[in-house]
């Protein structure tokens, strides 16, 4: 079998190429070419000697996901669907802005957890990425971003892990994948420019602050247990006092004085002024003093139909994010990106029964017209 580079982080490919007969020099010349120049092809990598580059096409590939559509929303976002086998699909979206440029990445296909407000967790898990899919989204954004708008320099400054699944439930492949993304022969992204977002998997939290500490989210969405047992079932496992505490060991490590606590706004749900105020006192109880502990980003909740629930009025939003502020807490209500073309939080959902069509399906409801690009595959662009 020939074996993905896009799998390996700097130290492990320098093991395959030691294998190979070659020093680790070779093996950095290597993932430059394929992470900082965009490379695939063996044969464009010039300053690797052609005995290498033979040796490499017999066991190796750079293995890109194939390229099912994409989508460029009039606010600038772009979402790609890629195809990752067996009926899956994954989406990984970007956002640009004035001062930065974000990547949202999928960490699984599906999702175990089952939260109620989320359509990947309705859709069921399928299976976890390799660490060559999940670096192959940034791989692909990369270089397809420089290329189209013509740039020499990087693009994205920000990955955000919030796309399908739950990261720290793909742990061991994401690992990998996180150290690609922070390693200066490759992206060179700094620790603090890589969020992972997590429902909050505990004990996964403390091994990431010890072996790849970067950006930390952490989705609470309910002030008491009782609720959040509701709403993520994985509350149930890592009740909010033992996760309150993991948020705490995690600074003692983390690249930033702060975690964020993403909030999805349910009207009805979780909105109201006590619940607020609940939360106010559940960050009291755990904060310890002097220090900047946390942010709170409200999103407003992205509606499917499965799910029975309703975004909250903007008043509501606010009147929430007041009290919080009040309290002095910072506190952000997350712009919706992108959700003309469905790339807004939750609203990921890839699961595809009929890969061939599905392009050619969105096209048709969305009017947008089928281009070819350089892989052969259809893609779907705006008018
Ligand atoms: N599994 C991880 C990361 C992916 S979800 C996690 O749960 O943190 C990324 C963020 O989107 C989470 O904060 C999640 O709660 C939020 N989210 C999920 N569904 C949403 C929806 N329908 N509307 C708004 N936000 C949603
Ligand atoms: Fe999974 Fe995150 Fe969705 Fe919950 S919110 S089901 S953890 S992807």
């Amino acid at each position: 079998m020939t074996a993905n580079l896009l799998d390996y982080d700097l130290d492990t490919l320098a093991l395959f190429c030691e294998r190979l007969g070659e020093k680790r020099f070779r093996a950095v010349q290597l993932f430059r070419w394929i992470h900082q120049k965009g490379a695939s092809n063996f044969d464009d990598m010039s300053d690797l000697a052609k005995s290498l580059r033979e040796k490499l096409k017999g066991v190796a590939q750079v293995k890109a996901l194939d390229l099912i559509s994409q989508h460029i929303s009039a606010d600038g976002t772009i979402k790609w669907l890629f195809d990752v086998g067996a009926g899956n699909a994954i989406e990984t979206v970007f956002i640009p802005e004035e001062d930065r440029g974000t990547l949202c990445i999928s960490s699984q296909a599906g999702c175990a957890i089952g939260c109620r407000f989320c359509s990947t967790g309705h859709q069921g898990f399928s299976r976890n990425l390799t660490s060559g899919e999940i670096v192959a989204q940034l791989w692909f954004a990369e270089h397809f971003l420089r290329k189209h708008l013509q740039r020499d320099e990087r693009v994205i400054s920000n990955v955000v892990m919030m796309g399908m699944g739950e990261p720290l439930q793909n742990y061991a492949e994401v690992i990998p994948a996180l150290r690609v993304m922070l390693d200066d022969h490759a992206y060179g992204l700094s620790r603090r420019r890589v969020t992972v977002s997590t429902s909050g998997i505990v004990p996964k939290m403390d091994l990431l602050s010890e072996q790849c500490p970067v950006a930390l989210a952490v989705s609470l969405h309910a002030p008491t247990d009782a609720l959040r047992d509701d709403l993520v079932p994985l509350n149930k496992k890592y009740p909010l006092d033992e996760l309150m505490q993991a948020c705490n060991r995690y600074l003692e490590h983390a690249p930033r004085d702060f975690i964020t606590f993403e909030y999805c706004m349910l009207n009805g749900v979780n909105d109201q002024a006590e619940h607020a105020q609940q939360l106010v006192q559940l960050v009291r109880r755990y904060a310890s003093a002097g220090r900047v502990w946390c942010k709170f980003n409200l999103i407003p909740f992205n509606p499917f139909p499965a799910s029975g629930l309703r975004c909250s009025a903007p008043q509501q939003v606010q009147a929430f994010a007041r009290i919080l502020i009040d309290a002095g807490i910072v506190t952000t209500v997350r712009k919706t990106r992108g959700d003309d073309i469905d790339a807004a939080c939750g609203q990921l959902a890839g699961d595809v029964k009929d890969r061939t069509r599905v392009g050619e399906r969105i096209a048709r409801q969305r009017n947008w017209t089928i281009t070819p690009v350089p892989t052969g595959k259809p893609v779907v662009t705006e008018n």
